[in-house]
């Protein structure tokens, strides 16, 4: 399925491609086409599937859709309830991707900083708002936010609303909604609370779910090497020589680091290109095509930019860092081993990375081998970092006579 048959108007189609997304997600597939109808919904998905394209897109098509000139101040139209500030800010940020070539204001709202511009922003007008519930009913107590208007009301991360002890602010604010209104839920998992949080909210709601991946393939060998943060780039080098790796995908958590390994490895004499999102779409057509054409022999690449990539026969996926979100290892290491072909995951895992490996090891069900036979082993259990560093003792100033 391509986004085009998903029905999406022109300029959401645009921004989609302008994301180099290829192909919806499971959870794109399976809920836009159910919001678009105006029906509830009730997904049943984590972080990483792209459920914030899966409710962000319908919802904008359909604000669009709807739209009636409003007289005097915009009213906000969609709430989007979510329970972290960082996870605020990425829904924000994919607003205003996907909504790029549309005239609809968003603003983001959360807890822990002064509400003057916030407060500021929402006099002006807002369609779309997305909060944490916390700041959210505090400019609601001080009359700032008016949700007597709402068309859309999203839910994310319900589960996560009550580990953090939120779901009674959650329930003061949807008390505040109109009756009549669509309504999206999400939670990764769906305890007995959540499911009657969510029979509170929605009416009549569909239900789509993405299993969460945990599952690694069986043809995949997976290995850790302690090391060093420091000597990774150079332990990198030297296994991709020792086994003679001739094409292999690199994964780092940032994209300054796919910038900084790709570096070290061309002035090593190594072939390396690095993708990610500062690149621009050509750039990372070229680097593909030539990592296919087996002109590069390492492709340097972060979470986001290697999504979509589908690249055949290929042996080893490097985890240069490891990710701390769990299932981002499988789907990393599952871009090799396709299709029966066997293939090799290799993690480097530094002092700090010891909790990342430890839930990864949670997750798949199994304790990674390890390789203690190389050239850096891991000496520094407990790195200082710089910032953390303390200062040298003052010198006592001469006292004055
Ligand atoms: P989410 O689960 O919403 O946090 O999304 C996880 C990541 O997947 C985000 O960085 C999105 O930019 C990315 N993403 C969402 N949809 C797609 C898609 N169809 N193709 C490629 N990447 C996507």
């Amino acid at each position: 399925m391509t986004f085009e048959d998903l029905q999406l108007i022109p300029p959401i189609l645009a921004a989609v491609k302008n994301e180099g997304y290829t192909h919806p997600t499971p959870i794109q597939e399976q809920a836009i086409p159910i919001v678009l109808k105006g029906r509830d919904l009730l997904g049943c998905a984590q972080t990483g599937t792209g459920k914030t394209a899966a409710f962000s897109i319908p919802v904008l098509q359909l604000m669009m859709e709807n739209a009636t000139p409003p007289k005097g101040k915009r009213p906000i139209r969609t709430l989007i309830l979510t329970p972290t500030r960082e996870l605020a800010i990425q829904i924000g940020e994919s607003i205003a991707n996907y909504g790029k070539e549309l005239p609809l204001r968003h603003r983001v709202i959360f807890g822990g900083v002064k509400q003057h511009a916030q407060v500021n922003s929402l006099q002006q007008g807002v369609d779309i708002l997305v909060a944490t519930p916390g700041r959210l009913l505090d400019l609601m107590n001080q009359k700032y936010v008016n949700l007597s208007q709402i068309e859309f009301f999203i839910l994310d991360e319900a589960d996560r609303m009550l580990d953090m002890g939120f779901i009674h602010d959650v329930k003061k604010v949807i008390a505040k909604l109109p009756e009549k209104r669509q309504s999206l839920f999400f939670s990764a998992t769906m305890p007995r609370e959540i499911v009657d949080l969510s029979n509170k909210i929605l009416t009549n709601p569909l239900k789509v779910e993405v299993t969460p991946v945990s599952s690694t393939a069986e043809t995949i060998n997976q290995v850790v090497y302690f090391v060093d943060k420091g000597n990774k780039r150079f332990l990198l080098k030297e296994v991709i020589e020792d086994k003679g790796i001739e094409r292999s995908l690199v994964f780092t958590r940032t994209k300054h680091g796919a910038d900084r390994v790709a570096k070290t490895l061309t002035s090593k004499g190594i072939s390396a290109l690095a993708i990610h999102g500062n690149k621009s779409q050509n750039q990372r057509q070229n680097a593909l095509n030539s990592f296919k054409e087996s002109k590069t022999r390492v492709l340097v690449a972060t979470d986001i930019a290697a999504r979509g990539i589908d690249i055949d026969e290929l042996t080893h996926v490097f985890n240069f860092e490891l990710p701390n979100i769990p299932e981002s290892y499988v789907h990393r290491i599952g871009r090799t081993g396709r299709a029966g072909a066997n293939g090799i995951a290799i993690s480097f895992c530094d002092a700090e990375e010891r909790k990342y490996l430890k839930d990864i090891q949670k997750l798949i069900g199994m304790t990674i081998p390890v390789e203690e036979n190389h050239a850096y082993p891991l000496v520094d259990e407990n790195p200082v970092k710089p910032e953390k560093q303390k200062r040298p003792p003052r010198k006592p100033r001469p006292q004055r006579r």
